[in-house]
Parts: C-alpha cells; sequence; structure tokens
C-alpha cells in the first residue's frame, strides 16, 4: 500500500515536472510541431461558410498594373462585386492615406453604394510608438465595421492563431473574421463575445484556426477578371466577399501547420480560414490544464505499473506501443472533437519515465543485493566457524574480499562468487558426512512426507524411494509396528525419542531407532544396527536364565532341608536363628530368579504373547485380595475406581504381573496412613491403567531410569525395602510387547502416577 501511495505521489510530480519543461521555449516548439503534425493528419475540410476571395493576384497585378492601384481601380471593383449583392464585402486593405481627392471620393462612395463593409484597421509602430492605423474618415462611415488584421504567428513563424480582439489607445478592434461574420449576418458561436446591457464587449482572446486546408482551398477569383467583367457578378450573390492581396511579395503572407510545400498563404486566405473556423464552430480548443496534469499522471503511474507488472522487455514493449495510441488519440480529439490533446508530453513521459524506472530498479537491486551480501557474509562467517575443515586457502581469500575497500559491482559479483563456491564445498562435505555415517538416516518435513534418506537408507530390504509417509515407511522398514503415535508425541513435544532393539519382519536384524525433531522443520530418524549388540544380549541373558534355572533345584533342596530341621526340631536354640536366616534369604534368592527370568522369557520372546479378551474388574478385584494383607499391615488403604465393564485385549497374565508390580511397589514406597488408587479409564484406542499413590516420589532426574533393569533408588525409602530393581523393567516390557507404554508423573514428597496404555 505505501509502494503504490509512493508510485501515485511520485507520478503526479513527474508529471509536473513534465509540463513545466513544456513551458520552456525547446518543448513548447516540439509542442507546435505535433499540433501541425496531428492537423495535418486529421486532413483538410471542405469550407463550409459562404465565402469568396477577390485576389488581387500576379495576374491582376501584371494586367491593371503596379500596385498601389488607383482608388478609382479600387472603386470599380468595389462597385462590380457589389453589383452581385454579396452578404458583406470586405477589404484587407489598409486605406488610411489620402490618394486624390477624386479617387478617394469615387470609392468613399463606392463603399456608401455597396453591402455591408468591413475595413482593415492595424497597429503599428511609429519611432517606438504603437498606434492604429486605420482607414480615412471618408471610407470609415457610419455602418461600416473596422476589424484587425493582425495574424500573430507562433515563435516558429507560423500562424495557427489570431486575437479576437486587440486594444490599444482606448480602442478596442475586434478581429477582421469576427466583423465580416457579423457584417455578414451569420451566426456562429463564440464564447469571448459578452451582452453587457446592451452592448457586445469582446474579450481578447486566441482562437485557434482550424485551417480548412493548404493555400487554394477557398475560392478565388482574380480581381482583373472581376474589373475586366470577365467573372460574372452573380457569383458574389449571398456571398462574404473578401478582396485581398495574394500575390507573393507584397507582405502579407504567413505560414501554416498545412504549408508543407513551403508556400505561404496570404493574410486574405488567413481570414477566409477565420471565418470558416468561427461560422462551423471548429476552433480548436485546448485540453484543459488540470486535465492534461491529471491525465499525465495516471499516464505516468501506468508506466510504473507496467514496469513493477512485467519488469523488462514487455514493459518497454506496452509503453512504446503506448506511443502510437497516444498519436492516435490526439488524432481522433482534433478531428472531431476539434480539441487539441497534446500528446508530446506523454512521449516525454515514455523517454524520461521508462528509463528512470530502469534507472530507479538497478539502484534498488543494487542496494538489495548489498543488504544481502551483507546477511549472507555475517550469516556465512558463523556457518564457517562451526565448519572446522575450511581450508587456510578460502580463509584468505576471504579476509582479502571484506578488507576490500571499494565494494562496486565487480566486488559484489566476487562475493557472491566466493559465497557460492563456499556454499557448495560446504555441501558437498556436509553430504559426504551424511554419506559416509552407517546408520540409516530418514527425514521427513512436518507434514510427514520423506525428504531425505541416506544411502544405508536404500540398502534397506523395503526401501522405497519415494515414500508417503515417514512413520509408515519407517514401520514399513521394520517390524511394521505402528509408529504414528511416537512420531506425533516427537513433533508435538519437541523431544527425540528411542526404541532399542526394534527387530526387521524376518527378525534377522534390530535397530535402535531415534526419532528426533529438527527444530520446527520436520523429524530426522536414524536407524542403528544393533544386531550384534543384541545377539550379545540374548546370549547372556539366556546363559544367566539357564544358570538360574539351575540354580533353583539345589535352592529348593537347601529350603526344602532347613524346612524340615526347623520342623522336627532338629537343631538347637542358635541355630534355629540361623535356619530362619537361610530360609529368608532362600526365599529371596528364589524371588530374584524368578524375577529374573520372568524378564528374560519376555525379553528373549520366549513367551509367546496370547492376547484374549478379558475383563478388567475381576483382574483389579484379584489383585487388590492379594494386596489386601500387605497393604492393611502398613495401615495403607486400596481404592479402585469403577470399571464400567471395561474389557482389554491382551495377554491377561503379563498384564497382571506388571500391574503387580506397580501396586506392589505403591505400597512399598509409601508411608503408613496413605491411599493407594486404581484406576481405568478406555479411549483413543487405548486403555489406561493408572496407579497414583502418595508416597516418597520420584526426582525428575531419575525418572527414566527406574526403568532400567537392576536400578534401585539411593533414597532411604529404596534402601528400608527390599526389591531387585526388576519389578518396573519388567513392566516396561510388558507394555512394550503389547504396543503400548509405562510412564510416570512424580513429585518428590507428594507422590507418584504410574500409567500403563495397552492398545485395545
Ligand atoms: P524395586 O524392586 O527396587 O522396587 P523397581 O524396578 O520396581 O524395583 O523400581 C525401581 C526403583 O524405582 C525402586 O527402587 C524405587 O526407588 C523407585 N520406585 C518404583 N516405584 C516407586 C513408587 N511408587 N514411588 C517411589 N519410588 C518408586
Amino acid at each position: 500500500m505505501r509502494a503504490v501511495l509512493g508510485a501515485v505521489a511520485a507520478s503526479c510530480l513527474v508529471a509536473v515536472a513534465i509540463l513545466l519543461l513544456f513551458w520552456t521555449t525547446y518543448f513548447a516548439e516540439l509542442n507546435f510541431t505535433a499540433y501541425d503534425f496531428a492537423l495535418r493528419l486529421a486532413g483538410p475540410v471542405s469550407p463550409s461558410s459562404p465565402t469568396i476571395i477577390v485576389a488581387i493576384d500576379e495576374d491582376s497585378l501584371d494586367r491593371i498594373g503596379m500596385w498601389p492601384w488607383t482608388r478609382d481601380k479600387l472603386a470599380r471593383l468595389v462597385d462590380r462585386v457589389s453589383a452581385g449583392r454579396p452578404r458583406a464585402l470586405a477589404l484587407d486593405l489598409l486605406l488610411n492615406d489620402e490618394t486624390s481627392e477624386d479617387a478617394d471620393y469615387a470609392l468613399a462612395i463606392a463603399i456608401a453604394n455597396g453591402p455591408p463593409m468591413v475595413l482593415a484597421a492595424e497597429r503599428d509602430a511609429v519611432n517606438g510608438v504603437e498606434l492604429w492605423r486605420q482607414p480615412l474618415a471618408v471610407f470609415a462611415q457610419k455602418g461600416v465595421r473596422l476589424g484587425h488584421v493582425h495574424a500573430d504567428p507562433d515563435l516558429d513563424g507560423i500562424c495557427r492563431r489570431v486575437f479576437s480582439a486587440k486594444a490599444g489607445e482606448g480602442l478596442v478592434i475586434p478581429a477582421f473574421a469576427l466583423q465580416v461574420l457579423h457584417a455578414a449576418g451569420l451566426p456562429f458561436k463564440s464564447d469571448f463575445e459578452q451582452k453587457v446591457g446592451s452592448a457586445d464587449v469582446i474579450r481578447p482572446q486566441t482562437i485557434n484556426i482550424r485551417f480548412a486546408g493548404d493555400v487554394g482551398t477557398f475560392r478565388h477569383v482574380p480581381a482583373w477578371e472581376v474589373l475586366d467583367g470577365r467573372a460574372g457578378t452573380e457569383q458574389f450573390k449571398d456571398q462574404v466577399v473578401l478582396i485581398g492581396f495574394t500575390a507573393e511579395g507584397l507582405g502579407d503572407e504567413w505560414f501554416t501547420p498545412f504549408a508543407e510545400s513551403g508556400r505561404k498563404m496570404s493574410g486574405v486566405e488567413v481570414h477566409a480560414n477565420i471565418i470558416d473556423t468561427l461560422y462551423a464552430g471548429r476552433a480548436i480548443v485546448e485540453f484543459p490544464e488540470l486535465g492534461l496534469l491529471a491525465a499525465l499522471a495516471a499516464f505516468v503511474a501506468l508506466l510504473w505499473w507496467l514496469n513493477h507488472r512485467f519488469e523488462g522487455r514487455r514493459s518497454y514493449a506496452a509503453a512504446i506501443s503506448a506511443g502510437p495510441v497516444l498519436l492516435a488519440w490526439s488524432w481522433l480529439f482534433l478531428k472531431y472533437f476539434h480539441v487539441w490533446f497534446p500528446f508530446p508530453p506523454f512521449w516525454a513521459a515514455i523517454v524520461l519515465v521508462v528509463p528512470g524506472l530502469e534507472v530507479a530498479n538497478r539502484v534498488r537491486i543494487n542496494r538489495d543485493l548489498d543488504r544481502k551480501i551483507e546477511r549472507l557474509s555475517s550469516g556465512w562467517i558463523d556457518a564457517l566457524n562451526s565448519f572446522q575443515s575450511h581450508s587456510a586457502a578460502s580463509a584468505i581469500r576471504r579476509s582479502r574480499l571484506f578488507g576490500r575497500v571499494q565494494r562496486d559491482a565487480r566486488w559484489k559479483l566476487d562475493a557472491i562468487d566466493f559465497f557460492n563456491e563456499e556454499l557448495m564445498r560446504f555441501l558437498s562435505f556436509n553430504n559426504a558426512i551424511l554419506e559416509s555415517i552407517e546408520d540409516v538416516i530418514i527425514v521427513s518435513d512436518p507434514a510427514g512426507g520423506v525428504v531425505y534418506q541416506n544411502p544405508p537408507a536404500k540398502r534397506m530390504e523395503r526401501y522405497e524411494e519415494n515414500p508417503q509417509n515417514a512413520a509408515a515407511y519407517v514401520s514399513l522398514l521394520l517390524d511394521g509396528r505402528d509408529l504414528r503415535a511416537p512420531f506425533e508425541n516427537v513433533l508435538a513435544k519437541g523431544e527425540p525419542l528411542s526404541v532399542n532393539f526394534i527387530p526387521t519382519r524376518d527378525a534377522r536384524r534390530f535397530y535402535n531407532v531415534t526419532i528426533s525433531p529438527i527444530a520446527a522443520s520436520g523429524i530426522v530418524v536414524t536407524m542403528h544396527d544393533a544386531t550384534a549388540q543384541h545377539e550379545l544380549n540374548q546370549a547372556k541373558s539366556d546363559m544367566v536364565s539357564l544358570v538360574s534355572h539351575e540354580l533353583r533345584t539345589p535352592l529348593t533342596s537347601i529350603r526344602g532341608y532347613s524346612d524340615m530341621l526347623l520342623k522336627y526340631n532338629l537343631v538347637k536354640e542358635k541355630g534355629r536363628e540361623f535356619l530362619d536366616t537361610i530360609i529368608d534369604e532362600s526365599s529371596r534368592l528364589s524371588q530374584l530368579i524368578q524375577s529374573f527370568l520372568d524378564i528374560a522369557s519376555v525379553e528373549s520372546g520366549r513367551h509367546k504373547i496370547t492376547k484374549s479378551d478379558f475383563e478388567v474388574d475381576p483382574m483389579l478385584k484379584d489383585m487388590i485380595s492379594l494386596f489386601g494383607p500387605v497393604a492393611a499391615a502398613k495401615d495403607i488403604k486400596i481404592e479402585s475406581s469403577v470399571t464400567n465393564g471395561i474389557c482389554v485385549h491382551a495377554d491377561r497374565l503379563l498384564v497382571y504381573q506388571a500391574l503387580t508390580n506397580l501396586v506392589g511397589n505403591a505400597i512399598k514406597y509409601s508411608p503408613a496412613g496413605t491411599t493407594v488408587r486404581i484406576g481405568v479409564a478406555n479411549g483413543n484406542d487405548y486403555v489406561r491403567f493408572r496407579v497414583s499413590d502418595q508416597g516418597c516420589g520420584i526426582p525428575a532426574d531419575e525418572v527414566s531410569k527406574i526403568f532400567e533393569k537392576f536400578y534401585r533408588r539411593e533414597n532411604p525409602e529404596t534402601r528400608a525395602q527390599s526389591g531387585f530393581g526388576l519389578g518396573l523393567a519388567f513392566t516396561r516390557e510388558v507394555a512394550l510387547r503389547h504396543g503400548g507404554d509405562v510412564v510416570v508423573e512424580s513429585e518428590v514428597g507428594k507422590g507418584s502416577v504410574f500409567t500403563l496404555s495397552i492398545p485395545n
């Protein structure tokens, strides 16, 4: 919006500047030339006024004699014309000097007897003083009109306009042509004549002549033909007759816009053109200046818009083709509406504004480029600082480049070259790093579409070139488990998530998968091949399971014999205490072995998960009755929420054992007088078991560790309880095996909430 307002303001300024330019002589002449050109283009028109010129031409001078003719000859001429009964007769001759009395008298009589008459008057400078040269009083009789015969050519000597009236010495004399029309009683429209009371007042104003054509457009009758009777006088009937010189060299000649042939037009013919212009209402009106300013401003704005919209060649073509359009427009106005719409200022606008806009564009681009290079260089230096391996050569080149004082166009190009090369090097270095990583790397955009896979990904068995959805694709590469939820979680929370030892579908390879967010622009999945580690773990736990299994038999014997020694009272008092300890420790050892075997069997997959639909309520009831005595002994209340017949599709035994660990821990790590709550909720495709307590709680930095095997906290509450750090590891394994999860929210000193989610 600001740019548009700026452009409008600038367009107005440019328009004013161009119009001011056209006030200077040089451009004013350009305007005249354009005016003449347009007028010639509009072409001649046929005269519509009844005008005839009785021409004192070369032939007449040859036959009748050189000028000045005696006044009685003139009187005869006037008489001959008057005999034809014209509407008016106008003499474009100055009759201001006295000749012979008889001759003057004869002419005065002829004038008095003639039709309505118009005589010429002229301003002249005598010794530097302007005076009116008027006909002698004997000619300027009552009823005879006087008209000024000034042509007022423009600076270039071409006659285009006349003044409607001229004033001087307290006298206002209307134009000759105007007086002729009045004398002839021919109506015409004008805005320079006003009635003030009973008098007609004429304002001196320019009248732009619409020349009907070049020299000879109006009917001419040579004066000698009239004088010797060769030309019939009936042709003058009801005509307006102008008598004047057309012979060359007598001074009263003017160039007109039609004078292409170089021929000047006689003054009398110019008057005929003025009469015709006024009579036909063809006076050329100039386009109002304010309108011109507005049109020019709009045109400049249009040029700006063209440049803005179609930068380059198309905008030049459009701007240049506006030239002929404007000319045509001007021609149309002149030909049909007699309005002069000057097109040169518009052409000047094309010539000045189009390159001006180009220069402005260049300046803007240059400035932009400067800013961009500045930004690039600061960003780039940061990037290079972390890019340790950039070569010494490029460091030298960079410091040389930025050390240069004169930052001209050459420098800018060098800078761009430098950044380009460095960027290429940087990119290929990064690519090489990515390609040499053995882990599989898959990158997705925030919408989930895969945007990058490194070469190891391409070696995966189920590799696809353009997978649609990253979560589904990673799941396809692995064992087919649903990974949508982890992906969504990572995107939502912005925290990475790892899952270890995910097998491929054929269980031949195992991957540790990490899903990490890339600052609001997607997700990167790294898959580390952990098959060897998995096999080692497997071998270890197989080994330990075997040993544990083998330990169970001797342990049962130890326990059995110890029980018997007690039962049959086979040892003395001191020995009984020892036996109690042996029995306690062996049952702890057997518990440890059992929990270890449990987790090992689930982890190794030996315990095949057998899912069935079962109702949650009876299972919880069993559990509460199992823990009832232990809780009561610690004065802890167990509460269970209403389950509303919720069913779950899972391995009942494993879920039961997992929950047993959670409830057992809640009782173990809570002080007397507290409550343990068990809740179940069904929704969003999961059944969620919540076990909450009011116990000692777990600090945030240990929350993730408590699910590791054999991890026990080092706090007094934990030390006071027996345990092996295997319960939560087992619970998590059960959750994962079901495609679910176990999480904890806890606050030290207030309690913990464990949530076991099993997909339904
Ligand atoms: P343990 O046999 O030690 O209970 P677990 O794997 O069940 O082993 O738990 C690991 C550790 O987590 C425990 O040693 C204990 O410190 C902590 N813990 C587990 N459950 C709770 C709980 N409800 N409140 C506080 N600490 C708990």
